[in-house]
C-alpha cells in the first residue's frame, strides 16, 4: 500500500515540475528535440550515401564491363568462350559419386564448440583427446601435440584441432577409434595483438574462396547449380580476367604479395626464387587485414603440395601465419593410418572437401559481424581431374545459399588460378583458350566477385 502511495507521488511530483517550467526550459528543450532530428536525419543521410558510394563503384564496373563488351570499343576484345562448344563436348563428364564407406564406429562428434561421445557409446568406451597445431618456429611440416585429456561424455573445445582415440571398457583394452576434428575456436584478439573489430560498409570482411585448375567455362559445367546461386545472389560474373602465368604458386602469389615469384624472359623475380626460403618475412594481405583488426584465415587442402610447401622444396611459414591455419589439420589427418584405410577423397565417412569446407562454415559462423579475411582453398578434387569437382556442386550451391545473411558487409570472391593444364581438352582451341585464356591485362582469372553491403 505505501508503495503504491510513493508512486501516487512520484507521479505528482512529476506533473508539478512540468508545468514549473518556465519559458526558457521550454525553449531549451524546443532547441534540443530540433537538434536530435537533425542528427538522426544527417547520419541517416550519411549512411545512405556510404551504401550509395559502394553501390557507385559497383555501377562504374557494371559500366566498364559494358563498355568494354561493345563491339565497336576500341578496347581490348577479349573472346568469350561457349561452356558447351562442340570441339570440348567430347571431354565433358558427369562427375561420379563419390560414397564414403565408414571404417569405424562412430564414436565421436563435435557440436556447438563440443567435442562429444555418442549416446550408445557413453559408459562403455575409455575416450581422450589431444590438441594440436603447427610445430611453430620449428616447422611448417609438423605438428606439435600437446598431452592427452580424458574425458567421459563431452569437452569443451578450446582450440581448433584436436584427435581423439578411444578404447572399449574391458580386461583387453584396444583403441579401435581415432578421429581428428577441425573447428573455429574464436580468438578476442588477432595475431598482431589487435582487437577484432565489426565489419561496416567502409571496413567490410573479404571472403576468397578459390578452386585450383578451375576455368569458368569448367566450372559453368561442372558446377552449375553453384553458378545459377551466385547469379541468383548478385555476384558479378568476371569474364575476361585471364592468368598471369601457368601454375597456382605464381597466380597466387600476384594476388596475395603482388609479386612476381619466377623470373620471365623480361622481368626478373621480385623474391627470391630459391625453394629454400620461409615466407614470414613477406609483406602477405592478411597482414594488412590483421593490422586493420580483422581476424584471418588460411586453408588450403593439400599439404604435400600447398602454394607455399610444395612436395617439400619450398619451407613454408616457420611461425603460423594467420589467426586460423588450417594446415597442421590436413597434415595430422592425410598422414593417419585412418585416412590410409579410407576410400579415396575420404577420411573415414566425411568426404574430405566436407572437412575441408565446415573450416570455413565454422569461420563465418564464430566470427558473425566481426572484420574478416578468409583465403580458403581447394584443389584436392580440381587439379588432376577435369571432371570430379562437379560432385560436390549440390554442397557448394548449399553453402552460398545459406551463408547468404554471413555475406553481409561482405566482399566475396569466388575465384580459381587458371583452367585445366593437363587433359586432353587442351588439344582444343577452345580447351587451350580456356586453361590460358588470353593474358591481356595481367589479372587472375576470377570468375565471380559479389559486393554486398
Ligand atoms: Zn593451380
Amino acid at each position: 500500500m505505501k508503495q503504491a502511495q510513493y508512486r501516487l507521488l512520484d507521479r505528482y511530483k512529476f506533473c508539478k515540475d512540468f508545468t514549473n517550467f518556465n519559458k526558457n526550459q521550454l525553449i531549451a528543450l524546443v532547441l534540443i528535440f530540433i537538434g536530435c532530428c537533425w542528427y538522426f536525419s544527417s547520419s541517416y543521410t550519411f549512411n545512405v550515401q556510404k551504401s550509395r558510394k559502394i553501390n557507385e563503384e559497383l555501377k562504374r564496373f557494371k559500366a566498364l564491363l559494358k563498355q568494354n563488351s561493345k563491339a565497336n570499343s576500341s578496347s581490348c576484345k577479349v573472346p568469350q568462350l561457349d561452356p558447351w562448344d562442340v570441339s570440348i563436348l567430347k571431354y565433358y563428364k558427369e562427375a561420379p559419386a563419390l560414397t564414403c564407406t565408414p571404417i569405424q564406429a562412430n564414436v565421436t562428434y563435435v557440436e556447438n564448440g563440443y567435442l562429444k561421445i555418442n549416446k550408445e557409446f557413453i559408459g562403455n568406451v575409455q575416450c581422450r583427446y589431444r590438441y594440436y597445431g603447427q610445430d611453430t618456429g620449428i616447422s611448417d611440416y609438423e605438428v606439435r601435440y600437446e598431452e592427452w585429456r580424458d574425458f567421459e561424455s563431452e569437452a569443451k573445445i578450446e582450440q581448433d584441432f584436436v584427435e581423439v582415440e578411444c578404447s572399449r571398457k574391458s580386461f583387453l583394452s584396444v583403441n579401435f577409434y581415432k578421429y581428428h576434428w577441425n573447428t573455429i575456436v574464436p580468438k578476442i584478439t588477432n595475431l598482431i595483438n589487435k582487437s577484432i573489430e565489426n565489419s561496416s560498409n567502409e571496413k567490410p570482411s573479404v571472403i576468397m574462396m578459390g578452386i585450383d585448375s578451375m576455368s569458368r567455362s569448367n566450372f559453368i559445367r561442372q558446377l552449375n547449380k553453384t553458378y545459377a546461386v551466385l547469379q541468383k545472389l548478385g555476384f558479378v560474373d568476371m569474364k575476361s580476367h585471364v592468368k598471369i602465368w601457368d601454375n597456382t604458386y605464381n597466380n597466387l602469389l600476384a594476388v596475395l604479395l603482388g609479386k612476381r615469384g619466377t623470373p620471365s624472359r623480361e622481368f626478373p623475380a621480385e623474391i627470391p626464387d630459391s625453394p629454400e626460403i620461409y615466407y614470414d618475412g613477406f609483406d602477405f594481405i592478411w597482414k594488412n587485414f590483421s593490422d586493420q583488426g580483422y581476424v584471418t584465415l588460411l586453408a588450403e587442402d593439400k599439404p604435400d603440395r600447398g602454394t607455399f610447401n610444395k612436395d617439400y622444396n619450398t619451407k613454408g611459414f616457420k611461425f603460423q601465419p594467420v589467426d586460423h591455419y588450417m594446415r597442421p589439420y590436413w597434415l595430422a589427418a592425410v598422414s593417419s593410418l585412418l585416412k590410409l584405410r579410407s576410400v579415396l577423397k575420404c577420411y573415414d565417412y566425411n568426404p574430405e572437401f566436407t572437412l575441408h569446407l565446415n573450416y570455413i562454415q565454422q569461420f563465418l559462423n564464430n566470427y558473425k559481424n566481426k572484420r574478416k579475411f578468409a583465403f580458403w582453398w581447394t584443389q584436392d578434387l580440381s587439379h588432376d581431374d577435369l571432371n570430379k569437382f562437379g560432385v560436390f556442386d549440390h554442397d557448394l550451391a548449399k553453402f552460398f545459399e545459406t551463408n547468404a545473411p554471413n555475406f553481409e558487409d561482405s566482399i566475396v570472391i569466388v575465384f580459381s588460378d587458371h583452367g585445366d593444364r593437363i587433359h586432353a581438352i587442351r588439344q582444343t582451341v577452345v580447351g587451350r583458350l580456356e586453361s590460358r585464356y588470353i593474358n591481356t591485362r595481367g589479372h587472375l582469372h576470377h570468375l565471380c566477385l559479389l559486393t554486398r553491403v
